[in-house]
C-alpha cells in the first residue's frame, strides 16, 4: 500500500501557504508587531487565527475515504498531523516571542524573552484519540472543528505568559496574573469567575483553558496594565467601564476616560430617572385604578410641570 502521508502533508502544507499569505487577520496583526504596539491580546488573537487556519487546512484534504481502512493510523498522524501542529506552534511562538520583547522593552527590562518548549502531550493526546478511533469520522472533528487547535495554541500562548511572569518573579519583581474574560454570546460562568488579577505564583487553575474559552492571560509588573494600542485600561483582569472609573482617582484619568465617566454618570442618572418614574406610574396605577398608560401620561404631566 503505497504511504498518503507525504501527499497529504504537501497539500496541507500548500493551502496553509496560501492562507499566511493572503489572511487579513494576520496581516493587520503582523503590523501591529511592526508598530511596536502588539499585546499578548494580539498573540492570543493570532493563535485563534492560526487554529482555524490548520483545521481548515485539514477539514480541506483529510477524509475518511481518502485514508486505509478509513481510520487516522498514528503513523499517519505523526508524519501528517503533528509537523502540521508544530508549524503552527512555530508561527504562533515567533510573535509572541516579539510581543514579550516589545513588552520587555517598554518596561526598560533587558530580558530575552522566555521560549517555552512546545506541549508535545497535548500533540500526542490528539494523535492518540486519533489512531484510537474506528473510524475517521468519528473524530474528524479533532482536526476540522477549529475549538481544538486554537485551544493547543491559545494554551501555548498562556505558556509563554506564565514562563515569563516567572522570569520576573525570579528576577525579583512582583508580576500579577491577569485573566480576561470577554463574555460575548456564549456566557461561561467557569471563566467569568476566575477573571481577576492574581499576585504570581498563583494556583494553577488561573491558566485552566477549556475547549473554546477565548479568555486573554496576560502579566503585568506595574499597578496597571495598558494595552498600548487601545490605551484600555485593565484592573480586576476585565476592561474598566465608566463605573469603575468613577471610583478611580479623577486627577489621573485621561480625557478619553474623563469623558466616559462623565457618560457613566449620566447613564447612571437616566437608570435612576426611569425606575423612579417606573415606581410612580405603579403607585398611580394602584392609587386611582388607571391602566399603565394613563397612569403614564399623568406622572410624565406632573413631572413636566414641577
Ligand atoms: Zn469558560
Ligand atoms: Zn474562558
Amino acid at each position: 500500500m503505497t504511504d498518503i502521508s507525504p501527499e497529504l502533508l504537501e497539500k496541507i502544507n500548500q493551502t496553509i501557504d496560501e492562507e499566511l499569505t493572503s489572511n487579513k487577520i494576520l496581516k493587520d496583526l503582523l503590523r501591529k508587531i511592526r508598530d511596536g504596539t502588539a499585546t499578548y491580546e494580539d498573540a492570543d488573537r493570532f493563535a485563534v487565527e492560526i487554529g482555524d487556519i490548520l483545521s481548515k487546512a485539514f477539514g480541506k484534504h483529510i477524509t475518511t475515504s481518502i485514508l486505509p481502512d478509513g481510520r487516522m493510523y498514528w503513523n499517519i498522524g505523526k508524519a501528517v498531523i503533528e509537523p502540521t501542529m508544530l508549524r503552527g506552534n512555530e508561527l504562533l511562538a515567533e510573535y509572541c516571542k516579539r510581543v514579550q520583547s516589545l513588552m520587555n522593552q517598554a518596561e526598560g527590562i533587558g530580558f530575552e524573552p522566555v521560549v517555552p518548549g512546545v506541549n508535545q502531550n497535548r500533540i500526542d493526546g490528539i494523535l492518540n484519540r486519533l489512531d484510537h478511533a474506528e473510524s475517521y469520522d468519528d473524530v474528524h472533528f479533532l482536526l476540522d472543528d477549529s475549538a481544538y487547535m486554537q485551544n493547543f495554541l491559545e494554551s501555548a500562548v498562556n505558556d509563554f505568559v506564565v514562563q515569563n511572569a516567572d522570569l520576573m518573579y525570579n528576577s525579583g519583581f512582583n508580576p500579577k496574573i491577569i485573566r480576561i474574560y470577554h463574555g460575548g454570546k456564549n456566557h461561561c460562568d467557569y471563566c467569568a469567575n476566575l477573571a481577576g488579577t492574581y499576585d504570581y505564583p498563583c494556583n494553577r487553575e488561573i491558566y485552566v483553558r477549556h475547549r473554546d474559552c477565548h479568555c486573554t492571560v496576560m502579566y503585568k509588573v506595574g499597578e496597571f496594565s495598558q494595552d498600548a494600542h487601545t490605551k484600555n485600561i485593565y484592573q480586576d483582569g476585565r476592561r474598566m467601564k465608566a463605573i469603575d472609573l468613577m471610583s478611580a482617582d479623577q486627577s489621573k484619568l485621561t480625557p478619553k476616560q474623563a469623558r466616559l465617566v462623565e457618560k457613566g454618570i449620566s447613564q447612571e442618572q437616566n437608570r435612576e430617572f426611569k425606575q423612579t418614574k417606573a415606581r410612580l406610574i405603579r403607585e398611580e396605577m394602584e392609587r386611582t385604578g388607571a391602566n399603565h398608560r394613563t397612569a403614564s401620561i399623568r406622572v410624565t404631566l406632573r413631572n413636566n410641570n414641577r
